[in-house]
């Protein structure tokens, strides 16, 4: 097998706007800039990474996978591999990419709209967060956001082309925004149902809007897999993920894991979940559909990752979570290395990116950290005790964090 070649670029559509592109959600690079998805599919950028991959040239384009796998990791393209080569055995055309002539595995990120603003996501992924960075310079700094234009939705042309008369439709991903609010997911579907296809449903959704339409079509699909974004229990999921309400959150993902075939938990380790890592570990394991947790460590926007923290805070609140009895369930393997991947480091990043972060939001929604996690108070203390009479943000950060009744 060559250790190189990716069946993604024959089989596989990446769509944040068609105007600008990858070739899937974790290559490096837009090398795509076409009108359309059909142009986009045939441009001459396209049949050249296919004609390369097929030489069997490594692309600078797929780097992401080559480290995975020099670590000894699964990658991406191994996914494609397994699925598109050895089990449907595709057969792989330059110009066409396949024998369908069109993408049949999609990724379809169809705009920024979303109902939540979570602290650790950014402008280009959600609409309340662009409304509350046209407003707040200093959020919009922090996510280096320039008030450029969401994405662009893709036409009823690409749609058409997309899903009209594809017989070998494999699977479709639908991430956002939040999909479910989206008409256009909706759209879609109705498409595929009238062509009477069944791909693989997978849809990423922060489980705040489980109506009897996304239920009737979750119905109908054989196979779906639903990633739920949760990243935190109780008032901790309501905090980062504002104006979340945690009681609805808790049935929705309960309805989901009753009626999608394959259920996993999306989960972004950052600052404002450390204290919460324990409860959230109970939270889970009480659900037997679960797969697998997806997480991840936050490093972006500035002043979310775990490691803004002080040592000394973090450390109680990581060997609790070590010590859950559900820790060493196959579902939190990736966490529980990540986990301890924190608690090992010695690295403690400049808290002022935190709390100035933290500051921001809380002063906008009337929320407060130390409702949260009180432990952190002394520490914030210190800190801005410690911070030089002439900062102009010391003042605020009085007021917010040592004065304010919360
Ligand atoms: S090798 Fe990886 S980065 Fe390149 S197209 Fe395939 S999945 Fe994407």
């Amino acid at each position: 097998m060559s250790d190189v070649f990716c069946p993604a670029p024959f089989v596989h559509f990446y769509n944040r706007g068609t105007s600008s592109g990858k070739l899937c959600c974790i290559a490096k690079g837009k090398i795509i800039h076409s009108k359309s998805a059909e142009d986009t599919w045939s441009s001459t950028k396209y049949k050249n990474v296919r004609q390369n991959l097929l030489d069997n040239k490594a692309i600078s384009e797929c780097q992401p996978c080559y480290d995975q796998e020099k670590l000894g990791n699964t990658s991406d393209r191994l996914y494609y591999v397994n699925k598109f080569e050895k089990n449907y055995k595709t057969k792989f055309n330059i110009d066409t990419g396949n024998n369908n002539s069109k993408p049949v595995d999609l990724d379809l990120r169809l705009s920024n709209l979303c109902n939540l603003g979570c602290r650790m996501c950014g402008p280009h992924f959600s609409s309340v967060l662009e409304k509350d960075a046209k407003v707040l310079p200093e959020l919009a700094e922090k996510y280096n956001w320039e008030g450029q234009e969401p994405n662009q939705m893709l036409t009823d042309e690409d749609i058409n082309w997309l899903i009209n008369n594809n017989r070998n439709l494999r699977r479709i991903k639908f991430l956002g925004g939040e999909p479910t609010i989206m008409n256009e997911m909706y759209k879609i579907l109705d498409m595929v149902i009238e062509n009477k296809l069944q791909p693989i449903i997978t849809i990423t959704t922060n489980c705040t809007n489980v109506n009897k339409r996304f239920i009737e079509y979750l119905k109908y699909f054989k196979e779906s897999t639903i990633n739920m974004s949760l990243d935190g229990f109780g008032p901790t999921i309501e905090y980062i993920r504002h104006p979340a309400n945690f009681p609805t959150i808790e049935k929705n993902a309960n309805i989901i894991s009753e009626l999608a075939t394959d259920v996993n938990v999306n989960f972004v380790v950052q600052a404002y979940n450390i204290h919460n890592l324990d409860d959230f570990i109970t939270w889970i394991s009480k659900n037997k559909k679960i797969r697998t947790v997806n997480s991840v460590i936050v490093h972006t926007p500035r002043g979310t990752s775990p490691f803004y923290l002080p040592i000394e805070y973090r450390k109680p609140f990581l060997e609790k979570a070590l010590n859950n009895k559900n820790i060493d369930n196959k579902i939190f393997n990736k966490l529980k290395n990540q986990i301890l991947h924190i608690y090992n480091s010695k690295e403690e990043l400049p808290m002022y990116e935190f709390l100035k972060l933290t500051l921001i939001f809380d002063e906008h929604r009337n929320q407060h950290l130390f409702k949260l996690t009180p432990e952190l108070k002394k520490y914030v203390v210190e800190h801005i005790a410690s911070i030089g009479k002439s900062s102009i943000i010391k003042p605020r950060f009085v007021k917010h964090y040592i004065e304010k009744n919360y």
